[in-house]
């Protein structure tokens, strides 16, 4: 924060449908600024496929410096399958942060908003309202770029570490605590492993067992990564907060998205010990870029998010009181029927947008 004490937020808007959502949430923090005493500072800059394409480098370094003074980084969505580097991969700043800043902790909340339909039998009437954090930058991912591929066989390395481990079971336990203490979820944590098959799992939830005993008023559970996939379909309201490993937290989160409506409706946050990066769980969506159809609730929600964030690690309750104000102007837009096109809708990003800051 700078000495007027106004949040300096640095803006990725990226590319594809990561413009046409940041506009709207950007609105929406510009109105909550006129309504409460909070402050923001937003710096603009370039980062993503359009970039790669008119410079040969995913995002200038003087991008990386305004990522490292801000106190938060909004990202919209980076990267386009028609522009790749020569190995042929995608353009992921995204990614390039999360390694950059040490982002070791992937929070993706799945709430399902009252009015949205969950592919789940009983979800309307049980709700869900759970938070998977997954360990972003070793476990199999640590492997990227460096897997070994002959004629006969390939091999990837999966790692993990005690210093990130640590450092997440911490991270996770607080943030069961944070949401039981505001009133969310029942104060649980779920370590999610494959402890049974791989060493490097019980190491994983050895460690987790050791945090656990540090904080006992958490209720700490354990599960196979397999028979976890299976009780999310049935009994997703069973769930709190739930942290596991990169790979496995890469695709149940696509799942638990899943549960709560799709993509447009998923936040999520890539945080580290002193910086944080908030987007959407969705990327590009460059079948509908440039048609008004995107969904910007999930932006809007990461934007929420950030706020929450703020006012955790600045001591500022009126931050997350404006979280809040965002998630229950948002659930009122859902309850009073509004139907985005990605739910085979009507409404396009203007009307989710415009209902929202009226809601507010
Ligand atoms: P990435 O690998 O970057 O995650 P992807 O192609 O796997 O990209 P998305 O870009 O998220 O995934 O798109 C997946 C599908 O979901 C597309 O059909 C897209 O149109 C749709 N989609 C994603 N985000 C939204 C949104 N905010 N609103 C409406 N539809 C969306």
């Amino acid at each position: 924060m700078s000495a007027n004490s106004a949040f300096h937020i640095a803006v990725l808007a990226g590319d594809g449908i990561g413009p046409e959502v940041m506009a709207p949430a950007l609105e929406v923090l510009r109105r909550i600024e006129a309504r409460s005493g909070l402050k923001f500072r937003f710096t603009d800059a370039p980062a993503g496929a359009s970039h790669y394409r008119e410079t040969g480098k995913s995002m200038p370094d003087s991008t990386i410096r305004l990522c490292e003074e801000a106190d938060a980084i909004l990202l919209g969505a980076c990267g386009l399958p028609s522009v790749r580097y020569p190995d042929n991969t995608e353009i992921a700043p995204q990614i390039e942060l999360r390694f950059h800043f040490d982002l070791y902790a992937g929070v993706r909340p799945a709430r399902l908003i009252p009015g949205v339909s969950s592919p789940i039998v009983g979800a309307d009437a049980r709700g869900i309202d759970l938070v998977v954090i997954r360990e972003s930058t070793e476990g199999l991912f640590a492997s990227m770029g460096k897997g070994v591929v002959t004629d006969s066989e390939a091999r990837e390395t999966l790692v993990i570490t005690r210093k990130t481990s640590e450092r997440l079971f911490e991270f996770s336990f607080r943030l069961a605590e944070r949401r039981k203490a505001r009133g969310r979820g029942h104060g649980g944590l779920t370590c999610v492993d494959k402890a049974n098959v791989f060493k490097a799992f019980a190491f994983f939830r050895e460690m987790f067992d050791e945090a656990a005993r540090r904080h006992p008023a958490v209720k700490a559970d354990r599960v196979y990564v397999d028979a976890c996939a299976a009780m999310l379909v049935k009994r997703p309201w069973d769930f709190d907060v739930m942290v596991t490993e990169n790979m496995f937290g890469d695709i149940l989160s696509d799942l638990t998205a899943g549960l709560i409506g799709g993509m447009g409706m998923a936040p999520s946050a890539d945080i580290g010990d002193r910086h944080a990066v908030f987007q959407p769980c969705h990327g590009t969506a460059p079948d509908i870029m440039g048609q008004g159809k995107a969904n910007p609730t999930a932006m809007i929600l990461s934007a929420a998010m950030m706020l929450d964030w703020l006012a955790d690690r600045h001591g500022v309750e009126s931050a997350a009181d404006a979280a809040e104000r965002i998630e229950r102007a948002v659930d009122k837009v859902y309850a009073d029927g509004i139907k985005p096109i990605e739910f085979g809708g009507r409404n396009g990003t203007d009307d989710v947008a415009r209902a929202v800051l009226a809601a507010l």
